[in-house]
């Protein structure tokens, strides 16, 4: 499947070491995955346009990823990873999506694209939120619940239709 550093595992050398948080942050660690669609394979089947291929390559965007040196912890990394997989498990739904997307032009198209993007991108900001809440890891401090949802999270990316409404 062309979708690139699904299974990224990451480490502190992902991340700018701090002394200290930045201004208004609430945790002590950042991460910022970011997804990008490329290599559109087309095919014209009767009067639409429809995606046959599409590769998605998953990244960091290195300038936004930082990580308070004193608070290093394998703990903090493993909550860190969690937001990669949220992004990588909607990443894998937007490129099931794409494949057999059609439309009867190719801007039309591609503004069917942006919209899905834009929608999942939009999901993958609830998620996060919902993960990082008092009421479910609390960033990473409430050690249970971070264990749940890691379990749920291993199990959505192990399952090949796993989906981000799996997640609590
Ligand atoms: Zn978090």
């Amino acid at each position: 499947m062309p979708l690139n550093n699904f299974d990224r595992i990451l480490t502190w050398q992902d991340f700018n070491q701090q002394l200290g948080q930045p201004g208004g942050a609430n945790e002590y660690a950042q991460i910022h995955p970011d997804i990008a669609p490329s290599n559109f394979v087309l095919a014209r089947v009767r009067n639409a346009l429809t995606i046959t291929d599409v590769t998605i390559d998953l990244s960091l965007i290195a300038d936004d990823c930082w990580v308070v040196t004193s608070r290093m912890t394998n703990d903090l990394l493993k909550h860190e990873q969690g937001h990669y997989d949220i992004l990588a498990i909607s990443a894998r739904e937007f490129y099931n999506t794409l494949i057999g997307l059609s439309a009867a032009t190719a801007d039309a198209l591609q503004r069917r694209v942006n919209q899905l993007k834009e929608r999942f991108a939009q999901q993958v900001t609830q998620v996060d939120a919902r993960y990082d809440s008092e009421s479910q890891t609390n960033h990473g401090i409430n050690t249970a619940i971070q264990q749940t949802w890691d379990q749920k999270i291993a199990a959505a990316k192990a399952n090949p239709r796993g989906r981000l409404t799996d997640l609590p």
